[in-house]
């Protein structure tokens, strides 16, 4: 089998470099290094539209976006694309189980391991072996072999592992296809005690296909964009003006360079803005939609379908 291509989105040009040896060291080859997220999009509408399989690695904490936004507008363009997500400690962090929801395929641990990544591409290609048309929004199972079940088991450990509650609905979105090795595997973790079911829950599906993998979306009530970041902005009394701290350089305005002297006096910071990347306006509060990651169709969220299916909570994993 062709491998397919790599798109890196890493900050750190040492880690980049270091991923890239790695990989090339495993075959594959054709490799795109970026170093922020706005250019990591571009190269990935680039691919996308070429029709080309590729894998994404991401680094959780970018400079310039969000991890998340970064992530749904890929989900968006390329719904099942495999989005491995590189952390240092933080998979506790509330921020990492919402990106698991939402469809990250794996984690990639730093300081990154040889062994570890090795591991995660080769299952990879293991799993790409077990469909026909893995590319396509409907996954055919070639046959439901041990190799395949095993296979499934490990990914379903690895969501329910990193994630403390989620329901059958949601891990049969993750997985992309529904099969009943899936629930007589959820049963056979019950039994076993590892997790337990904690009755129904009723969750946002898509009002299309059905879907629970959906997202909210958060845009820009301005320009529609969803390119921005959460910043802290300083508003000078004396002459207006509202930009980001840093803007601020030694304390001085960037517009009227006068000297910032006593918060609450002539100037305040306002924590928690959306600052918008593309029109660079900036919200309290920013514009939500719903994004179904499977058919790509968006609501708003009065005109949501709910689906109700068993929730599951981990005990023991
Ligand atoms: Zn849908
Ligand atoms: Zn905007
Ligand atoms: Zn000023």
């Amino acid at each position: 089998m062709e491998k397919q291509e790599i798109l890196i989105v890493e900050d750190s040009p040492a880690v980049g470099i270091l991923l890239k040896n790695y990989l090339n060291n495993l075959g594959w080859e054709t490799i795109h290094n970026c170093n922020s997220g706005q250019s990591a999009l571009t190269v990935f509408d680039d691919l996308a539209s070429q029709g080309k399989q590729f894998i994404v690695f991401l680094d959780f904490m970018l400079p310039d976006m969000d991890a998340r936004s970064i992530l749904t507008q890929m989900l968006e363009k390329k719904p099942d694309v495999k989005v491995i997500l590189e952390t240092a400690s933080e998979k506790d962090d509330e921020g990492i189980k919402e990106l698991i929801r939402l469809g990250v395929y794996q984690f990639l641990e730093k300081p990154i391991r040889f062994e570890s990544l090795k591991n995660i591409m080769e299952t990879i290609e293991k799993e790409e072996s077990f469909f026909i048309n893995e590319s396509s929004s409907e996954k055919s199972l070639r046959e439901d072999t041990e190799e395949f079940k095993e296979n499934l088991h490990e990914h379903i450990n690895f969501v329910l592992k990193s994630i403390n509650q989620i329901s059958l609905n949601k891990i049969t979105g993750i997985m992309g296809f529904e099969n009943d090795t899936i629930t007589s595997y959820l049963k056979k973790l019950v039994e076993e005690k590892k997790i337990v079911e904690v009755g129904d829950v009723k969750e946002i599906s898509c009002n299309r296909c059905d879907s629970v993998r959906t997202s909210p979306i958060f845009y820009c009530p301005n320009c529609k964009g969803s390119n921005f970041k959460l910043g802290k902005l300083i508003e000078h009394y004396d002459c207006g003006n509202i930009t980001e701290e840093n803007t601020y350089v030694d304390d001085q305005c960037p517009n009227c360079n006068k000297e910032i002297k006593a918060l609450g006096v002539d100037y305040r910071v306002m924590k928690n803005h959306y600052i918008c990347n593309s029109c660079n306006e900036f919200f309290p509060e920013i514009s939500i939609e719903y994004m179904c990651l499977k058919c790509e169709n968006r609501f708003d969220l009065d005109k949501a379908r709910w689906r109700t299916s068993p929730n599951y909570k981990i005990i023991n994993m």
